[in-house]
């Protein structure tokens, strides 16, 4: 995995009313891998808009109202709104999610999307890897920064390059999961696997302590006054 990374962002820092869209197949695919960085710019400022393909169309008939509760529910925790979608589970095209994701870029404007990362060795999770391309797409052409967040279980093909310090908000983040109750019979749902996860990052980075989020930054917009701060800050010490 790739030594490029940042421990302490600082959220906050001339970024403050940026806007984040993330874009996920199913409910409860925001919380697991970004929840604790989703609410760091949240408290920073951000506006976070989170973006669910489908609906729980394939779980029980009764799932789809108790889903959308329980993501209203994890948004108030991690200062994000939600926005559903009914596309079919299992079944949607590239195209379905390429409509959907440039309609949303209208209304936001995002600075950043965030989803899934595409895995091209594959982890056999067919909708995460439609959604990944089909926002991949779009994100380039519209030229919009674009972070791919760390799959739930198999981690084959993620190549993280960016690691965000959580530990202030674990517990924040514990609880947006534990808002999908009708989810928690999931392996990767339950309290030791997020924990071992968040200290599995910590691992990769040399720390001791703490708790981290991981992401693949796809692409990047750094805004150019970042340059002339730090080019100025040199010269004074030149000086
Ligand atoms: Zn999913």
């Amino acid at each position: 995995m790739n030594a490029n990374t940042t421990i302490e962002p600082n959220f906050s820092v001339n970024m403050s009313q940026q806007t984040v869209l993330t874009i996920y197949a199913h409910a409860d695919d925001e919380v697991l891998p970004a929840a604790g960085t989703l609410r760091l710019m949240s408290e920073a400022g951000w506006k976070i808009h989170c973006l669910i393909l489908t609906d729980g169309n394939l779980s029980r008939s009764s799932i789809k109202n108790i889903r959308h509760l329980e993501a209203e529910a994890a948004g108030k925790l991690i200062g994000a709104t939600y926005e559903f979608h009914a596309l079919e589970e299992g079944n949607f095209s590239t195209q379905a999610v390429i409509k959907v994701t440039e309609e949303a870029i209208k209304t936001w404007q995002p600075d950043l999307i965030i989803t899934h990362a595409p895995q091209p060795e594959k982890y056999g999770h067919r909708d995460h890897e439609v959604c990944a391309i089909a926002v991949s797409n779009v994100a380039t052409r519209k030229n919009i920064s674009l972070w791919y967040s760390a799959p739930p279980v198999f981690l084959r093909g993620f190549e993280p390059n960016f690691f965000v310090d959580i530990s202030s908000v674990i517990e924040e983040k514990i609880a947006a999961i534990g808002c999908y109750e009708s989810e928690e019979s999931k392996t990767f749902m339950q309290l030791d696997a997020i924990l071992v996860l968040s200290r599995f990052w910590a691992r990769e980075l040399g720390q001791k302590d703490g708790y981290f989020e991981a992401f693949e930054i796809s692409r990047q917009c750094v805004n150019a006054n970042f340059f002339v701060a730090l080019a100025s800050s040199r010269n004074k010490v030149l000086n």
